[in-house]
């Protein structure tokens, strides 16, 4: 029945049933090969069991086979930098009038919106609610994405996880305050207690903390220090906040794993992040939006100045990191307020593109491979490779061409989350 006598043979006919087939299309399988026409990709059960050409494997009659003709086959998308916290709107003190009920209601909606979009994976980098979400579908109770939660972000006192216009005694529904290596090490302990996957932590100032500024360093290394220590002794990874230089220099040193929006790496710093082998997260897309409809939208204008200071640098500053091989990953910041809509997040590829002069085949990377690496799930996802979790996407057009496809929802005809296929626009199965 089979025509060839490679692996596949032993792994298709030692399964009863329980096995889909894409078949027909072309696939970037996510690990930066030259991209093959008419692939067959088998599945059994959760897993990748083969990823061949068309004609080299016979498909089983019990198999579901999926018509990929004239469609791209890729791995599912990862999104390393979002935010489940069922924000609609850009103002700072939505979260006091909106009641927590309603705002998880409509993260859970906004989780849909992700997988629906593509994206099979996503990391909160901090929102009350990660963790309940993740749970929630990883139970089957609602559909989304596979979630890395952050939890609760940790902050210095009048850090950027510190919100400043709130009487203090507020700000603990949102984040953890620490001050001093032993506070911080008690903070991980405390983010740990909510079943967190990942801490994170802000080293520098930020965009929408009303009184400090992205250039401003937050937490003393020593203070980092404490932090990654403690969350690497428990085999948890840190992502740090760090817009401003000496707060992203700090991050490298300290330990972190990845540097989210790195806007003033520079010279020195990139090559130090590229010592160290960390990963850098961008996000031009929260970026863009503010710049163009911020304003409009109802960002403060304490926050709209220091979007477009960041702004003025961080394109250039970005190209030269890509240019000199840094490892970025995907990261978009969306909340879900109309602006950052959830489902929108393909849009970071396409500015990387066309702002970075980035090639489509990096950017997939960056949202694929990458991404995978800087969550620490690289032997489990972010490729097509045999053993791999089936997270696979089925997409109209040609991404390596036009980016800009994977934008457009409706061009994502199928998505395949551990073999299970949780999304279908159209495509009859055999
Ligand atoms: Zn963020």
């Amino acid at each position: 029945m089979f025509i060839n006598d490679n692996t596949s043979y032993l792994c298709v006919v030692s399964v009863m049933g329980g096995i889909k087939v894409i078949r027909g299309g072309y696939l970037i399988d996510g690990t930066g090969r030259e991209p093959l026409e008419d692939v067959v990709v088998v599945i059994k059960g959760r897993e990748i069991c083969e990823v061949s050409k068309e004609g080299t494997i016979e498909i089983p009659s019990s198999a579901e086979v999926i018509d990929a003709s004239g469609m791209t086959v890729m791995p599912g998308l990862i999104d390393c930098h979002v935010h489940l916290s069922g924000s609609r709107s850009v103002n700072p003190f939505e979260r006091l009038r909106v009641p927590r009920y309603l705002r998880i209601l409509r993260a859970s909606v906004d989780a849909r919106k992700l997988i629906e979009a593509g994206f099979t994976t996503i990391r909160d980098v901090g929102s009350e609610f990660g963790p309940a979400l993740r749970d929630a579908i990883a139970e089957g109770t609602i559909v989304g994405p596979r979630i890395l939660a952050a939890g609760k972000p940790i902050s210095q006192t009048f850090g950027h996880g510190d919100w400043h216009y709130l009487p203090y005694h507020w700000v603990k529904e949102f984040a953890i305050l620490a001050d001093g290596p032993y506070e911080c090490r008690k903070a991980v302990r405390l983010v740990l207690r909510d079943g967190v996957d990942l801490i994170k932590i802000c080293t520098s100032g930020g965009v929408f903390s009303e009184k400090d500024e992205p250039a401003w360093p937050q937490f003393t290394l020593e203070e980092i220090e404490a932090i990654v220590d403690e969350a690497h002794r428990v085999g948890r990874r840190v992502a740090a906040h760090a817009e401003g230089w000496e707060g992203i220099k700090n991050a490298i040193l300290g330990g972190v794993d990845t540097v989210e929006h790195g806007d003033q790496i520079d010279e020195e710093l990139i090559e130090l992040i590229k010592e160290k082998g960390k990963i850098l997260v961008p996000t031009m897309a929260i970026d863009d939006a503010m710049v163009k409809h911020g304003e409009k939208a109802g960002i403060p204008t304490w926050a709209m100045r220091k979007i477009r200071e960041l702004r003025s640098v961080n394109i250039r500053n970005y190209q030269k990191a890509y240019k000199a091989g840094v490892r970025m990953a995907i990261g978009t910041d969306y909340g879900g307020p109309e602006i950052f809509p959830m489902g929108g997040n393909a849009v970071e590829l396409e500015l990387r593109v066309k702002l970075l002069g980035a090639k489509e085949m990096d950017v997939i990377l960056q949202a694929t491979k990458i991404a995978a690496e800087a969550l620490g799930l690289e032997d489990k996802i972010g490729t097509l490779e045999k053993g791999k979790l089936a997270d696979v996407i089925v997409v109209n057009g040609n991404p390596l061409k036009d980016i800009t496809v994977l934008r457009d929802v409706s061009n994502i005809r199928i998505v395949m989350k551990e073999g299970s296929i949780v999304v279908n626009r159209g495509i009859s199965k055999a």
